[in-house]
C-alpha cells in the first residue's frame, strides 16, 4: 500500500481516502487529527491501535453531533434565505398588489466580481437640473463639477431619497467644490455608499451629458432628449410600478405618455438598435442599446401600418434626437400589427445592465422614468416633415462621438 501523504504536509491528506479509513471515522475528523500530529500518518495508525481508542471515539461522536448539528441550523438559514428570496422575486415579477417599489431600498454594494443587482432612481427632476447645471457651468473652469458625483453625494448621504432640500445642498455641496474648501474623494472617503450611486447613477446618466457637435458647432452639454418631438403634446403622470391586466399581472416598468397617433418619437440617447419588431405586449417595438451597454432603451405600441423610421432596422446606429418611430396603440395582441391598448401612448422604459444576466428574465432592472422625462423636457428635438409621406425627421443634425466611436469600432 502507498503511504499517503497529509493535509499537515500541505498535501492531499491521504486519511480521507477509503483504503485507510478502515472504520467509521469520516474523513474531515482524521484530517482534523492529522493536522495536529507531529508525524500524520503514524499519528492516525497509531490513534487507532492505541488504548484509548474508545474514549477518542466517544470524543469523536461528541463532536460529530455537534457539528451536525451545526450544518442543520446553517442548512435551515439557508433555505429559509432561498425561499425568502423566492418570494421577493416572485412578488417583484408576478403581482402588481404584493409589489411595492418605495419598499425596496438600493443597499447592494459591488465588491470584486460583483455587479449591482437592483437600482432604485428617486433621483427628482429639480436635483438632475441643479447638478447638470452647475457641470456645464463649470465645465471650463479649474474644478469642472461632475452633476453624476454631486448626484451621487447626495444619494449616498440620503439612502437615494431625494426631496425639495436636495437641490439645496447639491448647491452647498458645489460651492464647497468650487472653493477648493475640499474635493469630493475627501467628502466620500468614509462614505459607505458613494461607490454604489456612483456606480447606479452613472448607468443611469452616463451617457446624456458631454461633447457633441450641433449643427457644425462643438458643443458640451445634455445630449440626450425627450422622447417626444418638439411640438407636440403629451401628458403623462408617474405611473411606475402600477398593476397592469395583459396577461400575467405585472407592475408597469416604464413611463406612459399620451398622445397622438403618428407623433415622432425620438431617441433619448444615441446606441444601436437592438431590438426591432412585434410583441405581443409592446405591439410594434424598439429596443436601443446604448453603446456601453449599461443602458436598454425600449418604446412601445407604435404606429399600427407604420410603426418605425424609414430605414431603421437591427443593428442600426442612431442618434440621440433622432425620430425613430411614431407614437400608435398597438399591442397586447400575439397577433402582429392590432391595436389593442385603448389609450394611444407612447411607452418607453429604461432598463440597466450591469451583467448580461440581467437583460432577460427574473434580474432586470428597470427605473422609473417620470422624473427623467421631466428634466428632458428641457431637450426636445425640433422635426419637420418629410414631403407628403409620413415620415418626419429632425431639423438640426447632432453628431455624438460616442455613436462615431462605435461605428469606427464595428467596422
Ligand atoms: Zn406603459
Amino acid at each position: 500500500m502507498n503511504i499517503p501523504v497529509c493535509s499537515y504536509h500541505n498535501k492531499i491528506c491521504a486519511a480521507r481516502q477509503s483504503d485507510i479509513l478502515s472504520d467509521d471515522i469520516p474523513g474531515f475528523w482524521h484530517t482534523y487529527i492529522y493536522g495536529k500530529a507531529e508525524d500524520g500518518w503514524h499519528g492516525v495508525r497509531n490513534m487507532g491501535k492505541s488504548g484509548g481508542q474508545n474514549r477518542e471515539r466517544a470524543k469523536g461522536k461528541t463532536i460529530r453531533r455537534i457539528g451536525l448539528v451545526f450544518l442543520f441550523a446553517f442548512l435551515c438559514v439557508y433555505i429559509v434565505g432561498e425561499l425568502l428570496g423566492r418570494w421577493q422575486d416572485s412578488a417583484w415579477q408576478g403581482s402588481g398588489r404584493a409589489w411595492n417599489a418605495k419598499d425596496r431600498q438600493a443597499i447592494e454594494v459591488t465588491a470584486d466580481g460583483n455587479f449591482i443587482k437592483w437600482v432604485e432612481l428617486h433621483v427628482t427632476c429639480e436635483a438632475m437640473a441643479a447638478a447638470y447645471d452647475l457641470d456645464v457651468e463649470t465645465y471650463k473652469d479649474e474644478v469642472h463639477i461632475n452633476w453624476i458625483e454631486l448626484l451621487a453625494y447626495e444619494g449616498a448621504k440620503t439612502g437615494g431619497k431625494f426631496d425639495k432640500n436636495s437641490v439645496k445642498r447639491i448647491g452647498e455641496t458645489a460651492e464647497k467644490l468650487r472653493d477648493g474648501e475640499t474635493t469630493m474623494e475627501k467628502l466620500t472617503k468614509d462614505m459607505e455608499y458613494y461607490d454604489y450611486y456612483l456606480e447606479a447613477y452613472t448607468a443611469v446618466f452616463g451617457g446624456m451629458v458631454g461633447e457633441f457637435t450641433l449643427d457644425g458647432k462643438r458643443v458640451y452639454g445634455l445630449k440626450a432628449f425627450s422622447p417626444i418631438a418638439k411640438g407636440f403634446d403629451y401628458s403623462h403622470y408617474d405611473d411606475f410600478g402600477s398593476s397592469r391586466s395583459y396577461g400575467y399581472a405585472r407592475p408597469h416598468l416604464g413611463h406612459d405618455m399620451m398622445g397622438q397617433i403618428g407623433t415622432p418619437v425620438i431617441a433619448v440617447e444615441s446606441g444601436y438598435v437592438e431590438a426591432l419588431g412585434w410583441n405581443q405586449y409592446g405591439g410594434w417595438r424598439i429596443g436601443i442599446r446604448s453603446f456601453d451597454g449599461k443602458r436598454y432603451y425600449y418604446y412601445a405600441h407604435l404606429r399600427q401600418n407604420y410603426p418605425y423610421a424609414e430605414g431603421l432596422k437591427e443593428g442600426s446606429v442612431v442618434t440621440a434626437g433622432d425620430v425613430i418611430g411614431y407614437m400608435g396603440h398597438t399591442g397586447y395582441s400575439t397577433k402582429e400589427n392590432v391595436n389593442n391598448i385603448k389609450t394611444v401612448h407612447l411607452h418607453w422604459g429604461l432598463q440597466l445592465i450591469f451583467d448580461e444576466s440581467q437583460k432577460e428574465g427574473n434580474n432586470e432592472i428597470w427605473v422609473d422614468c417620470y422624473e427623467l422625462t421631466k428634466f428632458l423636457y428641457r431637450n426636445r428635438c425640433e422635426v419637420e416633415k418629410v414631403g407628403d409621406s409620413k415620415e418626419w425627421r429632425r431639423v438640426v443634425p447632432m453628431e455624438d462621438p460616442a455613436a462615431e466611436a462605435y461605428r469606427k469600432q464595428k467596422n
